[in-house]
């Protein structure tokens, strides 16, 4: 009895695992070749692109077809900058009080949601609490939806830094911040915290090389680490094959930064043309985050929203970083798109298109931005990116032609991650 239930089982298994979907793209976005094809093919056989075709491809008995003839389909995007744990909110310092690690968990659940249907198969989460690579790993064993997540874990600051998590307390109110909070001074302080990151899991070393908007302190752009402490924080961190991601608003924390070796500065606010000539020396990338400039910008025109030494922080330096965007995009910068999101509300990622569009970008190049661009940053180009055989099935598909209008690329219609469809309407 059970031999005859076992044998009709693995003819299904075997089929199944072999059941090819065909999905039939109107139009299908290339942005490695910088190209918008037309009535294409995509094949895809369990988690991976298998084949890309002219045409709309016959399909055999057995098979799935998805049709996508009226939209335009591309690789999923990858945003290089997002804070997964949290969410933009009026007084936002509260909730360091009032949560535990357990509501930023569930929390950050909604937040790769939304992420995910937002169109972004792949993020980079570049700091937290922590509760990030726990994130990262449930996702992975298919307990919650959400992108592939790469993480920083906590970022590492020095002390008073702009990621110094007891910034702006009252004297009693905590114990000094250690090693294993990363916050660090000294070069041995900073090699303990990139092997405590590593120990923790983190995929990546997020540092805080200058002074920051969103945190109590007085200067947002000053540099908070020396040449000494930066350098012992790559080598490092090259040890364990981790890349370090830099956030920098002034330009002599840039510098710094990428001397030392650095694979990318986020923000970049206040480069000036010696930095330019370093990005390019270096073959650093750049992270602008046009999105989260305008946004702390604009929260900080309602009354309240911030503490005042925040508010005026985010009206000096918000406003710049379109403009910064748009000079180191024609000096020949390396760009990767990311956007911070959590310092805006998540699934918003794709208005960051729009900023960078009307900064003089052509979308083709944008959406190469957010993909081929984005999946070398992050080190997962023969994953992800392109769709091409080998390489995840990561596909997602807007309503209109984002290369006419930009706006289409909040339109997305169809999200498939790893041959699973998430959205499809
Ligand atoms: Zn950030």
């Amino acid at each position: 009895m059970k031999k005859l239930l076992l044998i009709p089982l693995l003819l299904w298994v075997g089929l199944a695992y072999c059941q090819k979907t065909i999905i039939y793209c109107g139009k299908l976005i290339d942005p490695a070749a910088g190209q918008v094809l037309t009535e294409m093919s995509v094949i895809v056989t369990g988690g991976t692109v298998t084949a890309v075709q002219k045409g709309y491809a016959a399909a055999a008995a057995g098979d799935k077809t998805i049709d996508l003839k009226n939209r335009t389909v591309m690789p999923g995007l990858i945003d290089s900058h997002v804070h997964l744990e949290q969410e933009t909110s009026p007084n936002a310092q509260l909730r360091e009080f009032t949560e535990n690690t357990a509501d930023i968990a569930f929390e950050s659940t909604g937040y790769a949601r939304t992420t995910l249907m937002a169109g972004f198969t792949t993020v980079r989460d570049v700091g937290g609490s922590g509760v990030n690579i726990a994130l990262r790993n449930a996702i992975r064993k298919g307990l919650v939806v959400g992108p592939h997540v790469f993480t920083a874990g906590k970022i590492i600051s020095s002390t008073g830094g702009h990621a110094d998590p007891t910034h702006g307390y009252r004297d009693g109110l905590y114990a000094e911040p250690s090693f294993t909070e990363t916050v660090a001074d000294g070069k041995d302080a900073c090699i303990k915290a990139v092997r405590q990151m590593y120990k923790e899991g983190a995929d990546l070393i997020k540092i805080t090389a200058s002074g920051g908007v969103l945190s109590l302190e007085k200067d947002g752009s000053g540099a908070q680490f020396s040449d000494e402490e930066l350098k012992a924080i790559v080598s490092t961190a090259k040890d364990y094959g981790m890349p370090v991601a830099a956030h920098a608003h002034g330009a002599e924390a840039m510098k710094r930064a990428i001397r030392a070796g650095v694979t990318s500065i986020e923000h970049g606010t206040y480069m000036d043309d010696e930095a330019i000539a370093l990005f390019k020396q270096y073959g650093v990338w750049y992270v602008p985050t046009i999105i989260a400039g305008k946004s702390v910008a604009d929260s900080a025109k309602k009354p309240g929203y911030y503490p005042p030494v925040i508010a005026g922080k985010a009206m000096a330096i918000g406003p710049v970083i379109q403009g910064t965007f748009a000079r180191a995009y024609k000096a020949g910068v390396k760009i990767a798109f990311g956007t911070d999101a959590g310092v805006y509300k998540h699934g918003k990622n794709w208005m960051e298109f729009i900023y960078m569009t009307e900064a003089g970008m052509p979308a083709l190049e944008a959406i190469k931005c957010a993909t081929v661009n984005a999946a070398a940053l992050v080190g997962v180009s023969d994953k992800a990116g392109t769709l091409e055989p080998g390489k995840w099935a990561d596909i997602i598909a807007v309503e209109g032609d984002p290369t006419k209008d930009i706006h289409a690329m909040g339109q997305v219609r169809f999200v498939m991650k790893e041959g699973v469809v998430y959205k499809s309407e």
